[in-house]
C-alpha cells in the first residue's frame, strides 16, 4: 500500500498534465484523511521501472525502510517482496549470515 500526500499528488498531476481530479481518479483510493495508489502494482510501474521516478512518493524513496525504526514490526511486508526486491534480498541474506542463522542450520547444535 502506498500512501500519497496531498503535495506528492499535486506534483505528479502536475507533471503528467492532469487535474488534481483527474489523477485523484484514475490512481487514487481515499479513505478519510489518507490517500493510497489504488493498484497493486502501481499504475507507474513498467518494465520492472517506475515511470515517474523524480516524482514518486516519499513511502516509494523510504522503501523498504530498512533505515527507519521498528523494522521488526514491518517484517511480514519486507518478506512479501523478498524474491522481487535486490535490497530486501540482499539485506535479509545478509542478516542471515551476521546474525549466525546460516550456521545454525547447516550446522544445528
Ligand atoms: S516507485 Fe514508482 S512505480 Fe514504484 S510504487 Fe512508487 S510510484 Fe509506483
Amino acid at each position: 500500500m502506498i500512501n500519497v500526500t496531498a503535495q506528492e499528488a499535486d506534483n505528479l498531476a502536475a507533471h503528467l498534465q492532469q487535474t488534481r481530479a483527474q489523477f485523484d481518479d484514475a490512481n487514487l483510493e481515499k479513505g478519510g484523511s489518507m490517500m493510497v495508489i489504488n493498484t497493486m502494482p502501481c499504475h507507474f510501474l513498467s518494465d520492472n521501472k517506475c515511470t515517474v521516478y523524480d516524482y514518486r512518493f516519499a513511502g516509494c524513496r523510504e522503501f523498504p525502510a530498512l533505515h527507519l525504526p521498528n523494522f521488526t514490526k514491518r517484517i511480514f511486508t519486507t518478506f512479501m517482496h523478498y524474491n522481487r526486491c535486490p535490497i530486501i534480498y540482499n539485506v535479509v541474506e545478509q542478516l542471515k549470515i551476521e546474525t549466525g542463522f546460516i550456521e545454525t542450520v547447516i550446522n544445528p547444535k
